[in-house]
Order: structure tokens, then C-alpha cells, then sequence
């Protein structure tokens, strides 16, 4: 029996072709995406669009079946042809046998950091170098690339000043192309149908903007750099796993120099900024205690699917039009508790043995949701204000603590 619980925005699959659509019924094909629009349709029905005709029309939920997260899987790359330090003759004898247009990306033996496109064209192959220039690479000093990625992308839709397009990737044994696999499992969108708009936040690793997908207004964040955009889609692949009111939802990513990541997009921005800007008068009690209730059952639902979030805080929390707070920014959501890079830790918010030991748990996730607490009930203020994150802040905390302690049987002493 079909499910009947879809949601309107929910992504599916065609199971079949439905090539003879009676009046009213939406064309599709198999494998096409169709995103449900309205679910109060007759039973066993709903009313879907065409994600690239932009058609509407109903549909037969067993036709149909909701798009499928990924699994999480490290030899999924954004750059299958990449095969890393090997040399020209390694790079000829993999390009065999020899077909136009097949190609490989490979670091240079002799030239530490720089790389190497190798093409293959009539029987021969051709050894590109790639040249590094005011932070950009180029092979000709006439077409600059931000990355390898960005450069693939446009030899293999012009051959520019190279002898062919690129027409088939020579994989990397042991990997997968994360382009296909996101495409086979609906989650690859399609950059002709977003009208980017405004740049409406920083983030770490690239700036946020505002869009438009298929009528739909959307956030999209923006990768350039290539092994940061790999280390994203990993990210991504978590995100595809997670729908709840409370999480801020995937809506798929784009490959395009670099990486796209498209999710909803909440008007409000972040909590830190919403409660400053808005302070007391504008913003009851009642609707902070409804922000701490919104991330406590975005963060029960990670715990339910054995996530940790990791980096927990009001700038991670993101308000949407109608003021409901989800939990964002799975950048470090692990499934696994260990993490390697200790400098990036957010101090101030993490609980003293995910510091210490690396403990990272849903228990000390908790303990960033009391901090979180904090800053919501403090309209925004930044916590334990007049600490300075040093190295030793662990034993700093502790001494504030205890100093917080003193004080406070001081002032009961004085009752
Ligand atoms: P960081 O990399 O610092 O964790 P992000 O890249 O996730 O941060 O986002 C930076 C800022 O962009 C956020 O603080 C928020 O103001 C804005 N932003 C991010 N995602 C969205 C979204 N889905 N809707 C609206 N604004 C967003």
C-alpha cells in the first residue's frame, strides 16, 4: 500500500513511465523527480510538479517512491579523475585502451603541487600542466579556474585550447562519482533552473545566498574550494538522511564550480542576530521558551537517528518566515565521536570531556542546548562574556566557576 504520509515538498522518484497521462494526470518518466505540492488530492493521490518540465498534474502514489537518502561513503568524490601523486607514464598506461577524449587529472612527481591533466586523442596522450596563478589555475593564461573542478567542467563542455573536450573521466580506482550517485538518487539539481539572488550570509567556508529553485525560495551556500567542497559532501550526505520541522531541510546541491548546497530558506536568518536586533520588546518569553521546545526536538530527532551535532549554539539556529527555530549547520555531525581538529572546537559551548577527551556524545550536546538556553534567555549575549578563549580555557572555566560559586554564597551569606 502506498504511503500516505508525504508531506508537500517531498521528493520523489518515478518508478515507471507514465507516457499516456489522462487530462489532468502529469507526464513522467522513469527515474524523472517530482516534487509533491499538494497532498489533499483524491486517495492514493497527489498532486506533484515536474521538477524539469515544471508541469503539474496528479499522480498515483504507487507510481512513485520517495527519494532515498545516501549512504554515507567515503569513496565518494567530486573528482573521480583525480588520481593523485602517479606519473606521465603511470597516467599513459591508464588511459589505455586508448579512446577520445578520456581523461585524468594527476599531481605532478617532479613538480610537487602542481597538476596534471592527461587526455587521450588519436591513439596519443596529451600531458596538459596546470599552472598556478594569482590563486587561480589555468593551462593556457587565457581561461582561470578557481579549481580542478571548475576547470573540468568547462573543458568538458569546450575544448578551449586543449586537442578535444573532455568526454569520459578515467575513475580513480576504489572511487564513485559523487555527481552520478547523486543524480541516480534525485538529489543533484540542476543549476539553469536557480536565479541566485542576494548574498545574505558568511559562512566559514563560502558565502550564502539567497534564491529562487523552481518557484520556491531557497538558501543556497557556495563551495569554491575543492577539497573543502569534498569534505562538505560528506555533510550532504548526513542532510539527505534527516527530515524533520526542526532541522533545516536538504533540498539537493548543484555542481558547479565547486559545490552548491541548496536548502530552505529561513528569512529570519540566524537566532544570535534575530534576538539582538529584535531584543525584549519585540520578542515575548513565550516565543523564546517556543525557540528552546523548536531545537529540543530538532536535537531529540538527531539523537533518535544516533547523530551528534557537535557544534550546537544560537548562530547555528536558523528562524524561518512563520518563526519556527531548526537546528542547522551539520558541518560536524558525526556519526562517529572522534574528531581531529581540536583548534576549530567552539569552546565556549562544548562540554569539558568532548574538550578534554574528545568525548563528543548526544550527553554533550546537551550541554551545548544549556549554553544555548543561555544565549536565548539573554537575548543573545555572548557567553561567559568576560572570558577570553585562550589554550588553557579548561582550567579557566573551571576557576570561573568556582569563582561564580564564591560569589554566589557571598550573596546568599548576606541574606
Ligand atoms: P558557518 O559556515 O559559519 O557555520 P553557514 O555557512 O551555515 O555558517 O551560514 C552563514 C550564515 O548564512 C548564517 O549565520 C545565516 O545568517 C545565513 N544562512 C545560512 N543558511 C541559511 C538559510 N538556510 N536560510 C537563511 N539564511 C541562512
Amino acid at each position: 500500500m502506498a504511503k500516505m504520509s508525504w508531506a508537500a515538498g517531498t521528493q520523489c522518484v518515478a518508478k515507471g513511465d507514465h507516457k499516456k497521462p489522462k487530462p489532468g494526470e502529469l507526464l513522467y518518466r522513469k527515474g524523472d523527480i517530482l516534487t509533491i505540492v499538494d497532498t489533499t488530492t483524491k486517495k492514493g493521490c497527489y498532486r506533484a510538479r515536474h521538477n524539469t518540465t515544471g508541469e503539474e498534474g496528479i499522480i498515483n502514489a504507487t507510481n512513485v517512491r520517495e527519494r532515498e537518502a545516501l549512504r554515507v561513503d567515503p569513496s565518494l568524490s567530486l573528482m573521480p579523475w583525480f588520481h593523485g601523486k602517479i606519473s606521465g607514464p603511470e597516467a599513459v598506461s591508464k588511459l589505455q585502451p586508448a579512446e577520445d577524449g578520456l581523461f585524468l587529472v594527476r599531481e605532478s612527481i617532479r613538480h610537487p603541487g602542481d597538476y596534471v591533466l592527461c587526455v587521450s586523442i588519436s591513439g596519443e596522450v596529451i600531458h596538459y600542466r596546470v599552472i598556478y596563478q594569482d590563486n587561480k589555475l589555468t593551462i593556457d593564461k587565457t581561461q582561470y579556474f578557481y579549481n580542478l573542478i571548475d576547470m573540468i567542467e568547462f573543458y568538458s563542455k569546450n575544448k578551449g585550447s586543449i586537442a578535444t573536450t573532455l568526454l569520459k573521466p578515467k575513475q580513480k580506482q576504489g572511487t564513485k562519482s559523487a555527481e552520478l550517485e547523486l543524480s541516480k538518487s534525485g538529489w543533484l539539481l540542476d543549476i539553469e533552473k536557480l536565479t541566485l539572488g542576494e548574498n545574505i550570509g558568511e559562512g566559514e567556508f563560502g558565502a550564502v545566498y539567497e534564491g529562487v529553485y523552481m518557484g520556491q525560495r531557497v538558501a543556497v551556500k557556495t563551495i569554491k574550494c575543492d577539497v573543502t567542497a569534498q569534505a562538505f559532501l560528506q555533510e550532504t550526505t548526513v542532510m539527505t538522511k534527516l527530515q524533520h520541522k526542526n532541522l533545516v531541510r536538504l533540498l539537493g546541491v548543484i555542481l558547479h564550480k565547486g559545490l552548491h548546497i541548496v536548502t530552505e530558506l529561513m528569512t529570519k536568518g540566524n537566532l544570535v542576530n534575530f534576538l539582538r536586533t529584535r531584543g525584549r520588546s519585540v520578542v515575548n518569553s513565550v516565543q523564546l521558551l517556543r525557540f528552546s521546545l523548536d531545537v529540543c526536538e530538532g536535537m531529540d530527532y538527531l539523537e533518535s537517528k544516533k547523530l551528534v551535532h557537535r557544534d550546537l549554539a544560537a548562530r547555528n539556529v536558523l528562524i524561518s518566515d512563520d518563526n519556527v527555530a531548526k537546528v542547522s549547520d551539520f558541518g560536524l555531525t558525526k556519526v562517529d565521536s572522534k574528531v581531529s581538529d581540536k583548534a576549530k572546537l567552539p569552546v565556549k559551548w562544548t562540554a569539558p570531556e568532548a574538550l578534554k577527551k574528545e568525548k563528543f556524545s548526544t550527553k554533550s550536546d546537551v550541554w551545548s542546548y544549556g549554553i544555548l538556553l543561555w544565549e536565548i534567555f539573554s537575548y543573545g549575549r555572548q557567553p561567559y562574556p568576560k572570558m577570553h578563549v585562550e589554550k588553557n580555557l579548561l582550567s579557566e572555566l573551571v576557576q570561573y566557576r568556582k569563582l561564580q560559586r564564591a560569589n554566589r554564597q557571598i550573596v546568599k551569606g548576606r541574606n
